[in-house]
Parts: structure tokens; C-alpha cells; sequence
């Protein structure tokens, strides 16, 4: 189910998770060279994603906590 991103906070280890309108949390990790996302580490990059719609997997029924996106 697509939800949009309402925020974002830092994990225990420092990475990026987005909060999403529906109240669940989704990392957005910048691990290259698998996943190429600098902009996650900027504040301006963030803002961007404000508003950004991603799946939420809990939403569909997945069973975990948090997911990666
Ligand atoms: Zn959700």
C-alpha cells in the first residue's frame, strides 16, 4: 500500500528511516554500491522525499517491524 513519507528519524545505528503516514517506519539505507542514495544523508535531499509515496510492506501484511525499502 502506498503511503507517503510524513518524516524521517535516525535509528540506534544512525540510519535513515522514513515515518510514514499510515504510522509505520521504513529504512532508507545509503549502502553503495548496492543502494545509491546520498541524498538520504543530506537534510535537503530529505525534504525532497517529504510527500515521496513509498510501499509499506507492514501494510500489506508483511510480519516485521521495519522493512528496507
Ligand atoms: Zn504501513
Amino acid at each position: 500500500m502506498l503511503q507517503a513519507i510524513t518524516g524521517w528519524h535516525q535509528d540506534e545505528e544512525g540510519d535513515w528511516v522514513a515515518e510514514l503516514a499510515c504510522g509505520h517506519g521504513q529504512h532508507v539505507r545509503h549502502t553503495p554500491p548496492f543502494r545509491q542514495r546520498a541524498w538520504v544523508l543530506e537534510e535537503n535531499g530529505r525534504r525532497q522525499f517529504l510527500g515521496f509515496e513509498l510501499n509499506c510492506r507492514i501494510c500489506d501484511g508483511d510480519d516485521i517491524y521495519l522493512v528496507d525499502w
